[in-house]
């Protein structure tokens, strides 16, 4: 019999060797590579043969997938899978699977840092205490206004794993909490207990709005020039899901001409964003390296997690996390 390969397309840890432990193992062979921004035919070219693939950021396209030899399973290092073309894997019979369950309490603890760090405006305070100290005198002018964030409006866009946990982190701040989430099952709604509003009345009502939406044609630039404009000129807007879902040049107007206050900004529609990307030059933009996702905890569990779906691979059995199931009922599993 064979032995089953798998193919990791690029990574980002230190090294493999764990990984490679475990998979000789179950008798499987690791290839690994660093093909990131890799055009379609070298990606092909080292990874068409590959039973399993696992891809962090390398754009599966519809061209890479047409290419693939005997890929069965494609598994997304990551909570979305927007870089593989799940249609044309779908096509192609290959199932699709993603992490979605680790990292979930990071995003929610930095969600919250980006929002204290926006309200308490704590970077421009860094930079009023080393002017004044540089002067010998305070001058606090920068920082005003600040205000008290309890019995604001916190605004959550998105009410899923990641929402739902800012939701409950926010229970001791408080604040009131109003959420849009269209596709929440009634059941779901009851359970979270709090008042589901339509996107526009939640904009304009919200102090601070965070968005906690996947990135889809309908979630593309859902934060826009009439969505900024129509927030509070003293709100504040946190995005730590994907960079699309806001218009980026909107948002740097915005932060420029005072339609909001401010913005906690931890995802980009570029990555990492270009040296003259205009949000970097603002002081009212709070910004992180998209890394809400990493702890040291957080980044074993989605390696252990991916061994654990390699494993069941080898088993016979679907993945933890199936995105297109259609695949086995057309194989009839
Ligand atoms: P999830 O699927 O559990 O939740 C998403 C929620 O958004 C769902 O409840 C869904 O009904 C809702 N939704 C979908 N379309 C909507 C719309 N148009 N308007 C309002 N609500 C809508 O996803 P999650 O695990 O909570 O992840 C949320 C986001 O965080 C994703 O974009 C994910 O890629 C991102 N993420 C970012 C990082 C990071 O490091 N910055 C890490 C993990 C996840």
């Amino acid at each position: 019999m064979e032995r089953t390969i798998v193919a990791v397309t690029d990574y980002i840890e230190p090294d493999l060797t764990w990984e490679e432990e475990q998979l000789a193992r179950l008798g499987v062979k690791l290839m690994a590579y660093q093909l990131k921004f890799a055009p379609p035919e070298e990606l092909l070219s080292k990874v068409k043969d590959a039973d399993v693939l696992v891809v962090n950021m390398a754009r599966m396209n519809g061209e890479v997938i047409g290419g693939l030899r005997r890929c069965r399973l494609i598994i997304r290092h990551g909570v979305g899978y927007d870089n593989v073309d799940v249609a044309a894997a779908t096509r192609k019979g290959i199932m699709v699977s993603y992490v979605p369950d680790y990292c979930l309490e990071e995003v929610a603890e930095h969600t919250i840092a980006l929002m204290m760090a926006c309200v308490r405006r704590l970077f421009q305070g860094r930079k009023v205490l080393e002017d004044s100290a540089r002067r010998g005198s305070w001058d606090f002018e920068p920082l005003v206004p600040t205000f008290r964030l309890m019995g604001k409006t916190v605004g959550i866009v998105g009410c899923g794993r990641i929402g739902s946990r800012v939701l409950r982190r926010l229970s001791g701040f408080g604040v009131r909490t109003i959420v849009c989430d269209p596709y929440l099952p009634e059941e779901r709604r009851r359970e979270l207990g709090v008042p589901f509003v339509d996107l526009e009345a939640l904009l304009s009502e919200s102090d601070v709005v965070t968005l906690h939406v996947p990135l889809n044609s309908e979630t593309y630039h859902m934060i826009s020039e009439p969505q900024l404009r129509a927030m509070k000129p003293t709100a504040y807007l946190v995005n730590t899901s994907r960079g699309p879902v806001v218009d980026t040049k909107a948002l740097a107007r915005a932060l420029r001409e005072g339609w909001i206050a401010g913005a906690g900004i931890d995802v980009y529609e570029r990555e990492p964003p270009e040296p003259g990307e205009e949000l970097l030059s603002l002081p009212n933009a709070v910004l992180s390296p998209h890394i809400s996702w990493y702890s040291e905890e957080s980044a074993w569990d989605i390696r252990v997690k991916i061994v654990e779906d390699i494993r069941r691979f080898c088993e016979g059995k679907p993945p933890r996390f199936l995105v297109n199931p259609e695949v086995l009922q057309r194989r009839g599993t």
